[in-house]
């Protein structure tokens, strides 16, 4: 039997996904580089030691993609709340203009805030995007004629500290996130109607209004001063995973699948080099498969199989490829990997949005939330070297599950 046809198991994991590897690649990244903010110049180093680790692997299909960003995601919601602030202020002041223009911010606010919900990017994006940022992508081609291009994602840059995203009581994350959307088509709804009846607005109304985006702003002015985070698990684990692959491709390439590591840039600020790489690189959609890799260095592994961070906008996986992840966790049971719906919201938003199929997997602690997410805890010491060796496994195994298959059309 060809080794492509026998299962991996503990005593036989390639030398580039070991514990010992792959915790090399959380050392450079976490202590030489430290904290990546996004389109910083720390992310571009992030960027630097991935290529020169590629190249030194014999990867030399290397591509480069620059484009401009927001660096931080306060550019996008604290306009949002302000709007919504803004609108409650005219109204209690205004008349019936104030009421109407009033009424038109918070419905504006609450409009974009939702389509950020899904990491799509807000109308106003264009004045915002003014950090340069960049993407690295390689590809390992197949031994054969390639029927397929799979792709592997990880995002190099890290976040700040939030207490916004996600707030400290695991239960308010959808409700909070919920929040500003409901807020703004209900106070919307009430300002016209008021306008319409040309009847005052209940102060009691207004106020309540007001006290919701006062504390939405205040609450990301103070996340907006915290420090930026390593990332050891968010984003770091992906990145360690995606090299240890890199490295094991080159030395055993899938049949027929051409593999794609796509590492991108300022995922933290709206999956903005995803956006970038699908606009610009135009994958087609038949014939292509992604992996998105988030958090995966401690915790349960999982294949997330309902995405969202708020109760108004949950988006799904592919189904046929989370139906292959399930069976490779069947097949080797030692792998520990468990299908599950996740409070999270990442690359596989653009990309079904863009109408992709794609798969994330990531870990998870004991009470099914996302390990140190966005705190100044998530540092190397964290890590657990043999999680982030079984994510690794898992993914060749899942590489490999889909070359053996070859063709996944529904
Ligand atoms: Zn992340």
């Amino acid at each position: 039997m060809p080794t492509s046809q026998i299962d991996m198991t503990p005593d036989t994991v390639p030398a580039g996904l070991r514990p010992e590897a792959l915790m090399r690649h959380m050392r450079m990244l976490c202590e030489e580089i430290g904290p990546r903010p996004s389109a910083a110049p720390q992310e571009r180093q992030a960027a630097d030691a991935v290529e020169a680790l590629l190249l030194r692997m014999g990867i030399y299909d290397i591509q480069r993609q620059i484009f401009k960003s927001p660096n931080s995601i306060g550019w996008m919601t604290l306009p949002c709340f302000m709007a919504g602030l803004l609108g409650v202020g005219l109204a209690f002041v205004g008349g019936l203009w104030g009421r109407i223009v009033g009424g038109l911010l918070l419905l504006g606010s609450s409009a974009v805030t939702y389509h950020l919900l899904f990491a799509a990017p807000p109308f106003f994006q264009r004045w915002i995007a003014r950090w340069p940022s960049q993407n690295v992508i390689a590809r390992v081609p197949a031994r054969g004629r390639a029927a397929q291009t799979l792709y592997l994602v990880g995002h190099l840059d890290s976040q700040k500290q939030r207490f916004q995203f996600p707030p400290p009581l695991t239960w308010m994350m959808r409700a909070q996130t919920s929040l500003p959307v409901v807020v703004g088509v209900a106070g919307g709804a009430v300002l016209f109607g008021a306008a319409l009846f040309e009847a005052p607005v209940p102060p009691f109304w207004l106020g309540l209004l007001g006290v919701a985006y006062l504390y939405a702003v205040l609450g990301a002015v103070v996340d907006e001063l915290q420090l930026h985070v390593e990332g050891a698990n968010d984003n770091a684990s992906a990145i360690s995973v995606l090299l240890g692959v890199a490295e094991t491709l080159q030395q055993q390439p899938l049949e027929r699948s051409e593999v794609v590591l796509l590492f991108t840039g300022c995922e933290e600020v709206g999956c903005v080099g995803m956006e970038h790489y699908l606009q610009a690189a135009a994958p087609p959609v038949d014939g292509t498969l992604w992996i998105d890799l988030e958090m995966v260095g401690t915790g349960e592994l999982c294949v997330v199989t309902r995405h969202g961070i708020s109760y108004l906008s949950s988006y799904r996986p592919d189904p046929a490829l989370v139906e292959v992840v399930a069976r490779v966790a069947q097949r080797q049971p030692w792998l520990r990997l468990k299908g599950k719906a996740m409070v999270i919201l990442e690359e596989v938003a653009t990309l079904r949005r863009h109408g992709y199929r794609a798969v994330c997997l990531a870990g998870t602690d004991a009470r099914g939330r996302l390990p140190n997410w966005h705190r100044l805890a998530d540092r190397l010491e964290a890590i657990e070297a043999d999680t982030l060796s079984r994510a690794a496994c898992a993914t060749w195994e899942l590489l490999r599950e889909l070359d053996r298959r070859g063709d996944l059309t529904p």
